[in-house]
């Protein structure tokens, strides 16, 4: 197949009288809604906690007890924010739910290994010699309490597995084996606190909030990580049309489906691909749309990067797919204004070059900045000749290895893109690449003065 889709207008298909759908943005909430929501259950909790005569108790007791709450707490905000609930999604931004649900697994985990130790050391009466023997006869005495150890241990070990030098060591498929276990500790502990917690002995409307602290953050889950996908996948049935080499090492990934010019998506936004093989299903991978969605297929554009990339690239046209999405709130609903700066850095152009395709503006009114270490790694660069060409599109191409004389020591820096785009900081600006360097462009337009809420950044972990 050859590549068919340079700078066509989206198809704007319409059908019966209806527009292409698109995904909502939920622009009517703020990130600041989310948080006092977070802060009010909180209050709750510990309003709950105070009822029940929790400052009352020795201070030991006390302290095993708020470690508890706090720890299940924050393993149900974690578990909820990495839902994908497409509310939460559009309003937190996808970047800041992962950091965000990275942090409240550390809490959690912390929480709950300090409340096992300290609630322990109470019952033993604050004697350090008997915790151990107190621990054993907990065990062998409480109902529900081997459950809680065991938890304890699983959550211990998807921490130790996250923590960032152990996850760079594993393959992802073992980390996100592992991390799967967190559910399985969550029941552990939602077991435990019914056969101990001081929350749930003897008050109903306690019992009640709890199961429903916990439907709220799994149900989402169930619906956005299991259903949706299994919905879109049997709705559009998508599968792999044709595989098209772009650069070194840089293909692209074509997908045609059933109705595909009803599925509500933007350019700029991603989905979870996964291929329905018996070797590939359990591997999912985060891809961005590469072209604006057009009705006919969908394509994304795919850096091999490790095992599970090169399986995909030599997959057979046919090949069934499982989509998850879209994701993502880098795309035109964030506009405020009327310039615009889109910056990639190396695969990161695959959102931007749909971004370029997508948005309306007046030539001349976007500045596109490509940054890649050589020629061959530079991919769809034919494509975007054109889509600059055509409409109007100020193309920078900051190519070659970094202290060369033509991209200088800082080839994002904040002297190196008022030279190359000299209004940057007053334009609505699209970032997109490998964390480092887009963190130091996002930080060199905010010391050329950008307005940080008009930064759109999209991190590709
Ligand atoms: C929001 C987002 C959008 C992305 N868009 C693109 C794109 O358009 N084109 C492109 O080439 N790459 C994109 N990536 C990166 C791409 O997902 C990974 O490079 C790819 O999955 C690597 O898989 P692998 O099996 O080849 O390598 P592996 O060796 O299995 O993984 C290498 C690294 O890729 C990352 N990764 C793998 N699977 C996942 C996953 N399911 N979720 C999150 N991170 C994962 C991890 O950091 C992992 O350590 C995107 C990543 C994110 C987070």
């Amino acid at each position: 197949m050859t590549a068919r889709h340079v700078a066509t207008p989206a198809a704007g298909s319409r059908r019966r009288g209806v527009a292409v759908p698109l995904p909502r943005d939920w622009s009517e909430l703020a990130a600041r809604d989310v948080w006092l929501v977070v802060a009010g259950v909180g209050v709750v909790i510990a309003a709950m906690w105070v009822r029940h005569g929790g400052p009352a108790r020795d201070p030991l007791t006390a302290i095993g007890e708020v470690t508890a709450l706090g720890g299940t707490y924050a393993a149900l905000l974690g578990v909820l924010f990495a839902s994908r609930a497409p509310w939460l999604d559009q309003v937190m931004g996808t970047d800041r739910l992962r950091e965000i649900h990275r942090w409240l697994g550390f809490v959690s985990v912390w929480a709950i290994v300090a409340h096992s130790i300290i609630s322990t050391l109470a019952y033993a009466g604050g004697s350090l010699g008997q915790t151990l023997p107190m621990a054993v006869t907990l065990v062998q005495t409480v109902p529900g309490m081997l459950g809680a150890v065991v938890g304890t241990g699983l959550f211990l070990l998807v921490a130790v597995s996250s923590v960032r030098a152990a996850r760079r060591r594993l393959p992802y498929e073992t980390w996100h084996g592992l991390h799967l276990y967190a559910y399985l500790a969550i029941a552990f502990a939602f077991l435990h606190q019914l056969t101990i917690g001081n929350d749930f002995i003897g008050d109903r409307l306690a019992v009640a909030f709890w199961i429903a602290l916990y439907v709220v953050a799994f149900a989402p889950l169930v619906v956005y990580r299991v259903a949706w996908p299994v919905y879109l996948t049997w709705r559009h049935r998508p599968r792999l049309r044709a595989v098209v080499s772009e650069a070194d090492g840089i293909v692209s990934l074509y997908v045609e489906g059933r109705d595909l010019d009803r599925l509500a998506a933007r350019s700029g936004q991603f989905f979870v691909v996964r291929a329905l093989t018996l070797r590939e299903w359990n591997h999912g991978h985060p891809f961005s749309l590469s072209a604006t969605p057009n009705g006919d297929y969908l394509r994304f554009t795919v850096k091999l990067f490790g095992e599970g990339t090169r399986a995909l690239a030599a997959l057979p046209p046919g090949t069934p797919l499982l989509l998850e999405g879209p994701y993502g709130a880098m795309h035109g609903a964030r506009r405020t204004g009327r310039r615009l700066l889109l910056v990639a850095g190396g695969i990161g152009i695959a959102p931007i070059r749909s971004l370029a395709e997508g948005f309306a503006f007046r030539p001349g009114d976007m500045d596109l900045v490509y940054r890649t270490r050589g020629v061959r790694e530079t991919a769809l660069q034919r494509e975007l000749d054109a889509l600059a060409a055509y409409r109007g599109i100020n193309l920078h191409y900051v190519t070659g290895q970094r202290g060369e004389p033509r991209v200088g020591e800082d080839p994002l820096g904040p002297d190196a893109l008022r030279r190359l785009v000299p209004d940057a900081a007053d334009r609505d600006i699209y970032l997109c690449g490998p964390n480092a360097l887009m963190e130091r462009a996002r930080s060199a337009l905010l010391a050329l003065g950008a307005d940080p809420h008009r930064i759109n950044l999209e991190l590709f972990g």
